[in-house]
């Protein structure tokens, strides 16, 4: 047997199998297999994590990177810092917000370009499904995209424009062919039109200042009929589908009712939604501003139900920054502000804060933050979970630790996020992309050595491991 390039052991090591102490041998960038605490070779280049916990490398599935065109925003270089910082060793990047957005072949490539040499960790491309581009989505898929993202309402940029429900409909029996997963921004114009007329116009019009005003303009009531359309449509053409950043806990009976049935049918919830509270939202607070909005306490506790119960399946960060200025802070005008919550780098210590006071433990966070995730953009194969044949990818993690946020230590593009000034349990100590350690106690590796993960026909039979479950 050929010695390992590496060993990685630990008290806590978080495999699908158990969270005990364990040795992990490393070799060509994967994972060679899991032994004994002690079964280390003479010679061989040994990191000790001692009594912090080594999980898999996080995986986020959910971050608008914005280049091209509009990398003053955030861009891949800073993007990729802060998620190596994060613990995190992959990021599938959003079709919108850079311009061109990747709804043709000639958008993907330009991301490619744009990102190539930049990255310290790997990076993934979703597609994005728009009025009229029907006809591209297979040479999009081909071209390696992991899925495609619509959104059911206004996105905010006008280059990225909603479907309808024709639309949706058509696209999704061509989705359903190609076996491509369509992630859907679920929140459908009618109920926020009639909602914004009500509370935001005339008379009656609410102080915009207010984050009540805000939240009543963007009410449950349309993500719950979002959510029973791609119901219905999930069932009728067997397309995969999957729910961002869920925030209306009214919406989980639907969901409930989609795993029951056994339909393709998944949803991530975020980390705003499960830390904050629109009761606790200062007036013109407007860094808390995202679509769909954080909602009530009462809310919040049934979405961390839901993911107790698996009914929400994943974290992702919906990492959505903007410069400061578009947040319009000093008005502190909630209505106008750019909706979005820069969070990146903070998923994993602000996650781990509110599941252990609610009995979770980092099997949990393993599951929410890498496997799931990994899965839905179908690289389950290679990445979110630490067993034999996967990239060595791993976040030492210090679960006693405490992270402050602070501009400092933020590697995102533009400092402003509503975590600000905020501490947290548990620290991320170090983080190995293919075994090559790229974060250590806020040191980076010299060179950015991610990898653009480009989705290929399978070379393979599936292993055990594809289809691993608990
Ligand atoms: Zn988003």
């Amino acid at each position: 047997m050929p010695s390992p390039d590496l060993c990685i052991r630990g008290q806590h090591v978080v495999t699908p199998e158990s969270d005990g102490p364990a040795s992990i041998h490393v070799r060509g960038g994967r994972v060679d297999d899991i032994y004994e605490f002690d079964e280390v070779p003479d010679g061989c280049p040994l990191v000790e994590a001692g009594d912090a916990v080594v999980l898999p490398g996080l995986v986020d599935s959910h971050v608008h990177v914005n280049e091209p065109g509009r990398t003053r925003w955030e861009g891949f270089a800073t993007a990729t810092k802060a998620a190596a910082a994060g613990g995190v060793t992959t990021i599938v990047d959003m079709p919108l917000n850079s311009i061109p957005p990747t709804t043709t072949p000639d958008g993907l490539q330009q991301k490619i370009e744009a990102a190539k040499g930049q990255c310290r960790v790997d990076v993934g491309f979703w597609g994005g499904l728009v009025p009229g581009n029907l006809g591209l989505l297979a040479a999009l898929y081909a071209g390696g995209v992991v899925g495609f993202k619509c959104f059911l309402i206004d996105s905010g940029v006008q280059e990225f424009p909603n479907v309808n429900e024709g639309e949706l409909h058509a696209a999704m029996f061509e989705l359903a062919r190609l076996d491509a997963p369509l992630i859907v921004h679920a929140e459908l114009p009618g109920p926020v039109e009639e909602a914004f007329a009500s509370c935001c116009t005339g008379e009656a019009a609410g102080d915009p200042r207010r984050y009540e005003t805000f939240l009543r303009s963007r009410p449950r009531k349309a993500e719950d009929e979002a959510v029973a359309l791609l119901l219905r449509l999930c069932r009728e053409t067997g397309a995969r589908v999957h729910v961002v950043h869920l925030s209306s806990a009214d919406s989980l009976p639907l969901l409930r009712e989609a795993k029951a049935s056994g339909l393709p049918f998944t949803a991530e919830t975020c980390p705003h939604y499960l830390t904050f509270a629109a009761e606790e939202i200062p007036d013109g607070a407007t860094e808390f501003k995202c679509c769909p909005p954080v909602r009530e306490r009462e809310n919040r506790e049934q979405l961390w139900a839901a993911l107790a119960d698996g009914t929400i399946d994943m974290i992702v960060s919906d990492h959505s920054p903007c410069p400061p200025e578009m947040k319009r802070r000093p008005e502190g005008d909630f209505l106008k502000a750019w909706g979005g919550i820069s969070s990146l780098q903070y998923r994993l210590p602000v996650v781990w804060t509110e599941a252990r006071r609610r009995g979770h433990d980092l099997r949990d966070l393993a599951r929410w933050l890498a496997r799931e995730p990994a899965r839905l953009a179908g690289l389950f194969g290679r990445k979110g979970a630490i067993t034999p044949g996967r990239d060595a990818d791993f976040c030492i993690f210090d679960p006693e630790a405490k992270t402050r946020v602070e501009a400092e230590t933020n590697q995102h593009r533009h400092k402003l996020t509503p975590y600000e000034g905020l501490e947290f349990d548990g620290a991320v100590v170090s983080t190995y992309l293919r075994g090559e350690k790229i974060y250590d106690r806020g040191q980076f590796a010299d060179k950015p050595t991610g990898q653009l993960l480009l989705r290929e026909p399978p070379k393979r039979e599936p292993t055990v491991w594809d289809d691993w479950d608990e």
